[in-house]
């Protein structure tokens, strides 16, 4: 993975500016190194661009140690699975802000998965696009986890870009331009 030189701080700068004018999902963050700022970004990027703002979505992040799990991210549905509108995402919380955000969106192409309906669990039944997936497919062929495989670097590379090109011009490949330790968490 190219080494694109994130620094978490002027994302938190930016984002303490325009949170309040595009926040149209609830998002809240609990573990340690949480990083806030960062995934309160990245989430409504990746919302208003691939699920639209007419759902009303919940996240909780949980940040905390899943090696043990054998995992980097997990999404869970929290409310049902009819109408998934509130989401555990937990992500291991000792990746590089790279991999980090790779992860994210993986787990967000599985919120969008539920959310859209291209993935419904119905009596117990796997169905991705109304075609039911069979109980014996193996976690790499599972229809969801070979979309949320083959596209969360493409996704990761678009979000990179919208920040070099539109948000952080100057500040995103000086090393420290002005720090918040706040948000470094
Ligand atoms: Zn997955």
């Amino acid at each position: 993975m190219r080494n694109i030189g994130i620094h978490e701080g002027p994302f938190c700068n930016f984002w303490s500016l325009v949170s309040s004018l595009v926040m149209s999902t609830s998002l809240s963050f609990s573990g340690s190194n949480c990083r806030k700022c960062i995934t309160s970004i990245a989430a409504e990027w990746y919302i208003s661009r691939y699920i639209g703002s007419r759902y009303k979505i919940s996240i909780d992040f949980v940040a905390r140690g899943l090696a043990r799990e054998g995992m980097y991210g997990c999404c869970s549905i929290i409310d049902s699975c009819s109408r998934p509108r509130e989401f555990l995402v937990e992500i291991h919380n000792r990746l590089d802000i790279n991999t980090y955000l790779e992860v994210l969106f993986h787990e967000l192409i599985h919120v969008k998965q539920r959310v859209l309906r291209e993935h419904v669990t119905k009596y117990n039944k796997q169905y991705w696009y109304s075609r039911i997936v069979s109980d014996d497919t193996a976690y790499e062929d599972e229809p969801w986890e070979v979309e949320a495989h083959g596209t969360e670097s493409k996704i990761y590379k678009e979000f990179i870009k919208w920040c070099e090109e539109l948000m952080l011009p100057n500040t995103i490949t000086s090393p420290n331009p002005f720090s918040n330790r706040l948000c470094m968490n």
